[in-house]
């Protein structure tokens, strides 16, 4: 974009011209430094999100194994019930074979009686617990199923996050070693004010271009004057609403294109 003019002004254009170009270009490539560190922090999350699923699944069945076992331990209190009360009516019967009166013999039957409906309450809690149980059963196994899924789901994601963590961890390495590479080409003071800017934007963009007549960091419009001047590579210019390096689609569009 820089006219071939002879004289002492094209060298203070081409030094911003080749300025305004290391900047875009290291502002590339820390760019796709924190679009890394993003994809990283974002799957930690997804693998916390199955732990935690998974914990509690555990808790569940454990609750539900519980149940179950306060459930069989009630009907074993209630067998052990109902043999003492038949224990009660096998002693009663004898007795009445040696009553002195029918009102003694009478009594016996009542106990008895009564015995017989303590045994038949029992039983019917007996039943109603072995129902409970086959009912308990039915969701251990349903939870037990869904635990196996969710933990086989979350060894493959596991895997896939050490992949990712791996590979990434390389492409990380290269993304900083050019960046390193690309800031010495820059100025220190120059460098210093990029560095502060991307600091201070939530986006990590330092050096943006003017895109559609706005700023193509905070999208606030760029008056038309000021447009000019970022083209004319007189010297670096900042959006006058966020702070940040405007630069000239054209200028760095040339650049990708070459
Ligand atoms: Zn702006």
């Amino acid at each position: 974009m820089a006219k071939a003019k002879v004289n002492t002004d094209e060298k203070i254009e081409v030094t911003v011209e080749k300025r305004l170009k290391a900047l875009y270009e290291l502002q590339q490539i820390d760019t796709q430094i924190d679009k890394i560190k993003i994809l990283r922090g974002e799957l930690p999350l997804e693998v916390e999100d199955l732990e935690d699923e998974v914990e509690g699944l555990k808790t569940r069945l454990e609750k539900f194994k519980g149940e179950s076992k306060e459930i069989e331990a009630t009907i074993t209190e209630k067998k052990n019930f109902i043999k003492d009360c038949e224990a009660l009516v096998a002693k009663y019967e004898e007795q009445q074979n040696n009553v002195r009166n029918n009102r003694e013999f009478e009594s016996l039957s009542k106990e008895i009686e009564f015995q017989k409906l303590e045994i038949q309450l029992s039983e019917k809690r007996i039943k109603e617990a072995k129902f409970q149980i086959t009912q308990k059963k039915e969701m251990i196994e349903e939870v037990e199923s869904k635990l196996a899924e969710r933990m086989g789901h979350l060894k493959s994601k596991k895997e896939e996050l050490d992949e990712i963590i791996t590979s990434t961890q390389k492409d990380e390495e290269n993304l900083l070693k050019k960046s390193d590479k690309a800031q010495k080409q820059i100025e220190d003071r120059l460098l210093v004010a990029y560095k502060r800017i991307r600091n201070a934007a939530k986006n990590g963009l330092a050096v943006v271009t003017i895109e559609r007549d706005a700023c193509g960091g905070c999208f606030s419009k760029i008056p038309p004057q000021r447009q000019a001047d970022v083209k004319l590579l007189k010297k670096v210019i900042v959006c006058e609403y966020c702070g940040r390096i405007l630069v000239d689609p054209a200028l760095v569009h040339a650049e990708v294109e070459a």
